[in-house]
């Protein structure tokens, strides 16, 4: 392949020996079909299992593959970043192995690509294929997201989407460390739009986000685009000062009025635990963002390649 494609299909595969190959034919029909030129880029992100013989054994099959194959498991969204910075294509699409992202929204991706969209986004109808818990989680996660951030992340949409060139060229001038791919997606903006679809539920092998990794993931996403979660606590500094010194002020004006009494253990103690746990907070935010700072500051590249094949 020298000649450079239009689309360009990314697929980031952690333990997933038993989807890849069911992905291939089931989107490979639908890029012949759309009479363009396309490229697969699947990167095999550290799997501990077959995924990597699987795909070096389908590029055999399937002429358009190149495979991405980092030196260990980096996460999806360094993957996703790998994948970004490989690819050729006049259009990007970044999209899951396990098929709970539908190959057949690329026909009306392109569609509105062509009516001159940079980004169509895929918003999941409803959120059925995921568990209750999920669902509410994911729900509350983009709420308290978007009320704290100064970008705005759009409801129930995920990775899957088409980007062009441009878009996916201003993304990598976004060089940190830590890649909350959501809010990167979003912070760069270009003219927008959303098709609506139904997510399916995983067709084999399992997913690896669950709930400690979502909750990190989350954690992430939020301290990546907001600094309210720091600036918070100068308000709250504020008014637990301003209502000490009243009740500093009661204080005295009821010891000059009814002489000094001892009780009062029971809120001092009260007074103390809160303050304490309230200073402990604080500081494990400040830790938060200094740990990202620190991060940051120490510059590493995202992924290491261990070879492209
Ligand atoms: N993935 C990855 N690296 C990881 C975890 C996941 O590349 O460390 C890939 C995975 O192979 C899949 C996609 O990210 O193609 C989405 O993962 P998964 O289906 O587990 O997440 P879910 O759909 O449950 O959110
Ligand atoms: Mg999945």
């Amino acid at each position: 392949m020298n000649k450079k494609p239009t689309i360009s299909i990314i697929v980031p595969c952690y333990n997933e020996e038993k989807v890849v190959s069911l992905f291939l034919q089931n989107i490979e029909p639908i890029l012949k079909n759309t009479k363009e030129s396309y490229e697969i880029i699947f990167i095999n992100d550290g799997s501990q299992d077959n995924t990597f013989k699987v795909l070096q054994e389908l590029k055999d099959s399937y002429r358009h593959i190149r495979i991405i194959n980092l030196s260990r498991n980096f996460g999806k969204e360094s993957a996703m970043t790998a994948g970004l910075e490989f690819s050729l294509g006049d259009v990007i699409i970044p999209i899951d192995a396990d098929l709970q992202d539908p190959p057949e929204l690329i026909v009306k991706f392109l569609e509105k690509w062509r009516e001159g969209f940079d980004v169509v986004l895929a918003k999941r109808a409803d959120r059925k294929s995921d568990s209750f818990f999920k669902r509410k989680s994911a729900e509350l996660f983009y709420k308290t997201h978007n009320q704290i951030s100064n970008i705005s992340i759009p409801n129930n949409v995920g990775d899957y989407r088409l980007m062009t060139r441009r878009v996916v060229d201003a993304i990598k001038l976004l060089p940190e460390n830590q890649r909350f791919m959501k809010g990167i997606f979003a912070w760069v903006g270009y003219p927008t739009t959303t098709i609506e679809y139904k997510r399916e539920v995983r067709i084999a092998g399992e997913t690896s986000f669950n709930g400690w990794k979502l909750w990190n993931f989350a954690i992430d996403g939020i301290t990546s685009f907001s600094t309210v979660p720091l600036r918070i606590w100068l308000y709250i500094g504020v008014s637990i000062s301003f209502l000490s010194f009243l009740f500093g002020i009661t204080i005295i004006i009821k010891t000059l009025i009814y002489g000094i009494d001892l009780p009062g253990y029971a809120s001092m103690l009260t007074i103390i635990l809160f303050l304490g746990g309230i200073q402990l907070m604080g500081i494990g935010i400040l830790g938060e963002y200094l740990g990202r700072i620190y991060n940051e500051a120490k510059g590493r590249p995202i992924y290491i390649i261990e070879g492209e094949y």
